[in-house]
């Protein structure tokens, strides 16, 4: 039996959304996934938006995932607003949440994992060494689950977003992965769960990082060339900022191998933290 919570339709076992994933095939319905961890911002709605697109039927999952947290990482104080969440999933027309623990996620002799392995070498993965693999786990697992039409991912996680991409064409998972823009707040900072660790002083710096972004753009724009010039330029304005800069590069967006020179296509990808929000963001350089 499925739950009711806040208004919201809320499964737990495997067994409880593939029996709704079939019940909305047989109504004629596409379905479309949206994975989440929760703490659900005006961001994450814009992929339900993205999924109502291109599906009739939406499910929105919720697992803070333990395998994707490294063991100094923030898995105990991630926020966990699950009522707060199963409202906005309600007041926006979302049709079921999927909203399981760790031990249905991850039984006792649990030992299977995917990987894959280029993409996530870099970026994120260079200070996150397990993160990735516990990303490309968790999402394999739900996409399986949901045997959905398409599943959304943000592009504010831009390797994730190409990891996964990868990930399903390489394993041939039917699913069609799709990205969705970064939504932003009126000031530039890319919306993220992570926001309220930030104090009032630190929410007002943390622009600083978006704010280089599209000075950088700028500069593409008026001709410039050389990435280590631009990606002094931003790490030197968000430092300025009170930021404490994990990385700055400019990349391939599909290798996301480092660019010396921009040529064809580039895109910056940022980590930066402020106070202990470690903050993402990215942009095109080249449009
Ligand atoms: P999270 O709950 O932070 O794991 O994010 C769940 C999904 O929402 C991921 O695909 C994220 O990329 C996406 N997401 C989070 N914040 C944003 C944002 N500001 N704009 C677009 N997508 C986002």
């Amino acid at each position: 039996m499925l739950e009711t919570i806040a208004g919201a339709q809320v499964a737990r076992t495997p067994a409880e959304v593939r029996a709704w994933t079939a019940t909305m095939r047989a109504a004629g319905k596409r379905t479309a996934l949206v994975p989440t961890m929760g703490a659900l911002h005006a961001g994450h709605m814009t992929l339900v938006d993205t999924a109502r697109q291109h599906a009739g039927a939406v499910l929105v999952s919720i697992f803070v995932n333990p395998m994707q947290f490294g063991p100094k990482e923030d898995f105990s104080a991630y926020p966990r607003p699950f009522e707060n969440d199963c409202a906005l999933c309600a007041a926006k027309g979302v049709d079921l949440i999927y909203a399981p623990t760790p031990a249905t996620m991850y039984p006792p002799g649990f030992q299977s994992h995917v990987e894959v392995e280029q993409l996530t070498q870099g970026l994120c993965g260079a200070a996150r060494p397990t993160h990735f693999r516990g990303v490309t786990t968790v999402v394999m697992k739900l996409l399986n689950i949901a045997l959905a039409d398409v599943a959304v991912f943000g592009e504010k996680d831009y390797q994730q977003l190409q990891t996964l991409k990868r990930m399903a064409l390489d394993l041939d998972h039917p699913t069609a992965i799709l990205g969705a823009p970064i939504a932003r707040e009126p000031d530039g900072l890319a919306m993220s769960s992570r926001n309220v660790y930030l104090s009032a002083a630190e929410r007002q710096a943390a622009p600083a990082i978006v704010q280089s972004l599209r000075a950088a753009q700028a500069r593409v724009r008026a001709g410039e060339r050389d990435a280590a010039r631009l990606v002094a330029e931003m790490s030197a304005a968000q430092s300025a900022a009170g930021g404490r800069i994990d990385y700055v590069q400019i990349v391939d967006p599909q290798t996301l191998q480092p660019l010396e020179m921009l040529e064809r296509s580039a895109r910056v990808i940022v980590a930066t933290w402020f106070g202990r929000a470690r903050l993402l963001d990215n942009m095109d350089l080249l449009i």
